[in-house]
């Protein structure tokens, strides 16, 4: 099963892919994720992706793109992958969608998570982020056990610099702008599974399997 997770920054694509990744053994593929990978081990790809990142803005199409089609093409893909802020742009897509079709392959399914932008400033700026192993927490929503420290790794926990306030209004922007008419794009291949992400995250996490069934 091959799918795509679409959805405004902070909407909860990452938290579900993880839940999905575990409940169908299959890899959770986070662009963001292997970004932020790259900066802390301190990559060509990290430095360049980071004067990107720091402002907001999308990662060129041509640092993300190979990075991503050579990823799904591991041996740990072969039963499929759940791809988590790639694709972001149409672009992206289309050389997702070519270099599967040349493998004869193609996504099943583009979960769009649809949270509207005044609820994500709210979990935007919450959500707090272990600098160990990279878990998403959220103040309210997700806290830890013990406030500040990971629950799984014990390491500390902080606030992304792109999640300050000033950061975020930005990315919602380029999102609207960028991400948005991917939403059509599945739309017309039929992929497209809208669910509310406004319901708390068993909810969100219920109304995706029933879209993937078993
Ligand atoms: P979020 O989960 O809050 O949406 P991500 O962790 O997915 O954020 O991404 C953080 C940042 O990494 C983005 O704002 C962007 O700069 C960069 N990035 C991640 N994925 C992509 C992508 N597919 N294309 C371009 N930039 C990306
Ligand atoms: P994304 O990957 O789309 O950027 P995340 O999964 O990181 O989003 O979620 C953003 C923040 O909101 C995190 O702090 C997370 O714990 C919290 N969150 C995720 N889903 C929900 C939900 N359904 N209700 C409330 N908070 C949520
Ligand atoms: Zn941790």
């Amino acid at each position: 099963m091959k799918i795509i997770m679409l959805g405004a920054p902070g909407a909860g694509k990452g938290t579900q892919a993880k839940k999905i990744a575990e409940k169908y053994q299959i890899p959770h593929i986070s662009t963001g994720d292997i970004f932020r990978a790259n900066i802390k081990n301190g990559t060509e790809l990290g430095k360049k992706a980071k004067t990107y990142m720091d402002q907001g803005l999308l990662v060129p199409d041509e640092l993300v793109c190979d990075l991503v089609v050579d990823r799904v093409q591991q041996e740990d893909c072969r039963n499929g992958y759940i791809l988590d802020g790639f694709p972001r742009t149409i672009p992206q897509a289309e050389s997702l969608d070519r270099a599967l079709a040349a493998l004869g392959e193609s996504v099943d399914y583009a979960v769009n998570v649809e949270v509207p932008d005044e609820n994500i400033v709210n979990r935007m700026g919450g959500r707090r982020a272990c600098v160990g192993c990279g878990a998403t927490y959220h103040l309210v929503y997700a806290p830890t056990k013990k406030e500040g420290i990971c629950d799984t790794c014990g390491a500390e926990l902080i606030l992304r610099d792109d999640d300050r306030p000033e950061t975020v209004q930005k990315r919602l922007g380029v999102y609207h702008e960028q991400t948005q008419p991917l939403i059509d794009y599945y739309s017309k291949k039929g992929i497209l599974k809208d669910v509310d992400g406004t319901m708390d995250m068993g909810a969100v996490f219920q109304a995706i399997t029933e879209i993937l069934g078993a």
